[in-house]
């Protein structure tokens, strides 16, 4: 069975090229990030078609999530190799020229404001927080800072000023212009960094409009922790953004705000996807270490619908080897997973949850139960989710089944939506008139592709044409003729 946990895989300079993006779609990749915090409109584009190409030219269905900067400061690039700050040094930082790059004895920051806003006494955190300074003095043209913990930096790390300085509007001005462009351009899934509260994310939503693509919230605030079932409620997707939650909550905390999240994401249908420092160590070494082996597979433990790479990819020394080290570790964990006792656990949830909730969310909640319950009960080959949205194959995935899920869909932009899901494999189908059609042609289909054979029983779901919302009100078992 193909692997379940999905992979993100970030693309940068180190990955970016056909050959590259074909081995990584190899090694497992299932749906690349562009992070836009850097470069330009034609960049982010430019790198969009790379990666549309490599997927059709491997045959895979690969989504593309872009990633906002939101509000986010960061350092203008050091060299290749990184440059390793030593606790107690002196560093110098500076507002970035344009061009600007940055070293071991001064960091170029992409703030303009960043003399203004800065006080003696601040800390700051760089990168995912490993490095911490401290300001000591401030002139005309430069603060000082003295180096807490040191570190190496790598890449174009972001800058942590105190946030108590920096309230800008989430989405930003800058989100905006690139959810257009995004958009237009018609990617699968936009990410919105430094999330506070869910009407940030209704903002993305309302600027990426109804049938546009899905929109992920990125948890990296200790707002968003506290608002987290509005935020979760509103959005497609979730983020476990360890970095930057790392940097603003304690670190102690992230574990447990990490099976929080993912537990109410997945209750909510919504993919959950642990992101940051998972493989860290493989930007310069060709094997990661124990503890990191281990995070990957608590997160698969933990219930994760995709795993996300960072720095590993974008700018490490073998981007490939860590998508193929990350997809072993999670199908190894997978063996393990303890998938009835998930389901039974989220059938309770779903069922106490779902009363009071309208009628098209209590019937889908309702027969997606049911077709988890019956797959189990039939020892099912499949469970068949007939989709349009995508909606009802999430809707069975977060029971996170022993039977593989089909989802058997008329759209492109669902089956690659559904490439960050749990467990889900998308076939696309021609679209069908009646439920029996429907139903008919997509057990066909999962044949005719080799996924389910003759003499098995399938487990069906199917919305119904004549309910008036989006319901998922039918299920079928049906034996492969
Ligand atoms: C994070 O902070 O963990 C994260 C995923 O965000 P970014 O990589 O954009 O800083």
């Amino acid at each position: 069975m193909p692997r379940r946990t999905k992979i993100v895989a970030t693309i940068g300079p180190a990955s970016d090229t056909p050959a590259i993006l074909a081995d990584l779609i190899g090694a497992g990749m299932n749906m690349a990030r562009i992070g836009l915090a850097h470069g330009t409109v034609e960049d982010h584009l430019a790198r969009l078609g790379r990666i549309r190409a490599a997927a059709k030219a491997t045959g895979a269905t690969v989504g593309v999530l872009a990633d906002l900067p939101g509000p986010k400061v960061r350092a203008a690039a050091f060299p290749e190799s990184g440059t390793v700050l030593t606790e107690d040094e002196l560093v110098a930082l500076a507002p970035a020229a344009r061009g600007d790059t940055s070293d071991g004895r001064r960091i170029a920051v992409e703030h303009d404001n960043l003399l203004v806003d800065l006080r003696v006494g601040d800390k700051i955190a760089l990168g995912d927080g490993g490095v911490e300074l401290e300001v000591e003095s401030l002139d005309g043209d430069r603060a000082v800072a003295r180096v807490l913990y040191g570190g190496r930096l790598l890449g174009s790390p972001g800058v942590n000023l105190p946030p108590e300085r920096f309230t800008a509007e989430v989405p930003t001005a800058e989100d905006m212009v690139l959810i257009d462009a995004m958009c237009d351009a018609g990617v699968d899934a936009i990410a919105v960094s430094f999330v506070r509260r869910a009407e940030d994310v209704a903002a993305a939503k309302r600027a990426a409009g109804t049938g546009g693509p899905m929109v992920v919230a990125k948890i990296e605030t200790q707002s968003a922790v506290d608002d987290l079932e509005r935020i979760i409620a509103e959005s497609d997707g979730v983020m476990v953004a360890r970095g930057d939650l790392g940097v603003r909550c304690a670190l102690e905390d992230v574990p447990h705000y990490q099976k929080r999240i993912i537990r109410v994401g997945v209750a909510y249908a919504r993919p959950v996807i642990t992101a940051t420092q998972m493989l860290e160590s493989m930007v310069l070494s060709p094997r990661p270490t124990r503890a990191e082996v281990s995070d990957v597979a608590n997160a698969v433990f933990d219930g994760s619908s995709a795993l996300m790479l960072s720095g590993e990819t974008a700018i490490g020394r073998n981007p490939v080897a860590a998508v193929a080290t990350m997809a072993r570790i999670a199908a190894r964990a997978e063996q393990d997973f303890d998938h009835n006792g998930w389901g039974a656990r989220l059938g309770r949830q779903q069922l106490s949850e779902s009363q009071g909730a309208d009628a098209a969310i209590r019937i889908t909640t309702s027969l997606s139960a049911a077709a988890w319950r019956a797959a189990i009960e039939v020892d099912a080959a499949a469970i068949i989710a007939c989709t349009n949205s995508g909606a009802t194959a999430r809707a069975v995935s977060r029971f996170r089944p022993v039977a593989p899920i089909i989802a058997a869909t008329p759209s492109e932009g669902t089956a690659r939506r559904l490439s960050v899901a749990w467990g889900i494999q998308a076939i696309v189908v021609a679209r069908q008139g009646s439920t029996d059609d429907i139903v008919w042609f997509a057990v066909e289909a999962a044949a005719q592709q080799g996924r389910v054979k003759s003499g098995d029983v399938v487990a069906v779901l199917v919305g119904s044409p004549i309910e008036p919302a989006p319901t998922t009100d039918v299920l079928r078992l049906v034996r492969v003729r």
